[in-house]
C-alpha cells in the first residue's frame, strides 16, 4: 500500500488538525464538522494527482484551451455517522461521483476492551472498474474499513482502492497496510502513535461522531 502521511510536510491542514483536537475548539460542532469537510477536500486535492488523465479542449469566447482531465469514475463510499462530513468534503471535489454509504458498529460482546464490527445498511452501486474512495475519519484498528471492503465485495471489482483518514494510529495503518493490495493507497491527514485499550487513538480527538453530531445513548 502506498501511505500518504499529509502531515509530514507541514501546511495549512495542520491548523485544521490542530483545532479539531482542542478540546475547547473542538466544541464548536459546526467548526468541528466544517474542518473535517476542509480536510477531505485538501485529501481529495492530493488524491487527484494520482488519477487517470486524458486530454481535453476547452472552447473560451476567445480561443482553444487544451489541458487534462480526469477520467476515473469515482464512487465514494462512507461509513455512517462520523464519516458523514468527511464524505461532504470529498464530494465537493469529486462532484460527480457516485455514492455508497455503509452502517458499521462496534459491538462489544463480555469484554469492554474486545469487539467485533457488525455492517449493517449498506447501499452501493456498481463498483466494476470504478475508483473506489473509502473514507473512514478516525482510523483506530483499521477493523471498520477492512470489514467495509470485505462487504463492498458483492458490488463489483474496482480497478483503483483510495482509504481517505483524518488521524490513524500507527497500529491500525499497519493493519490495513498488511490488509490492502500493493497497489491501494491511504490518504491520511496525521498519524499518532497510540491506541487505548478501548480502541480510541491518543492523543486523537476524542469520539468524531458525537464531536460531528452530538452523544448518543450507549446500546
Ligand atoms: N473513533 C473515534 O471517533 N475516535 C477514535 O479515537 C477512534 C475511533
Amino acid at each position: 500500500m502506498h501511505i500518504h502521511n499529509l502531515s509530514e510536510t507541514p501546511s495549512i491542514l495542520n491548523t485544521f488538525i490542530s483545532e479539531l483536537r482542542d478540546k475547547n475548539i473542538q466544541k464548536d460542532r459546526l467548526r468541528f464538522r466544517r474542518n473535517i469537510e476542509r480536510i477531505g477536500e485538501v485529501l481529495g486535492y492530493e488524491l487527484s494527482k494520482s488519477l487517470t488523465f486524458e486530454a481535453h479542449q476547452v472552447e473560451t469566447p476567445l480561443g482553444t484551451s487544451n489541458t487534462v482531465l480526469h477520467k476515473d469514475d469515482i464512487v465514494l463510499c462512507s461509513i455512517l455517522r462520523a464519516g458523514v462530513p468527511l464524505h461532504n468534503g470529498l464530494l465537493n471535489y469529486f462532484d460527480a461521483a457516485d455514492n455508497a454509504f455503509i452502517s458499521a458498529y462496534r459491538h462489544h460482546k463480555d469484554n469492554p476492551e474486545s469487539f467485533e464490527v457488525i455492517v449493517e445498511y449498506l447501499a452501493c452501486p456498481s463498483l466494476d472498474n470504478k475508483t473506489l474512495i473509502l473514507a473512514d475519519p478516525m482510523l483506530a484498528t483499521g477493523q471498520s474499513i477492512v470489514a467495509t471492503f470485505e462487504a463492498l465485495k458483492p458490488f463489483g471489482t474496482p480497478k483503483d482502492v483510495h482509504l481517505v483518514s483524518v488521524i490513524g494510529a500507527q497500529q491500525g495503518v499497519d493493519f490495513v497496510n498488511a490488509e490492502f493490495d500493493e497497489n491501494a493507497h491511504l490518504w491520511i491527514a496525521a498519524i499518532d502513535d497510540t491506541l487505548n485499550s478501548k480502541g480510541y487513538i491518543i492523543p486523537g480527538l476524542g469520539d468524531a461522531g458525537d464531536l460531528a453530531f452530538g452523544n448518543k445513548l450507549q446500546q
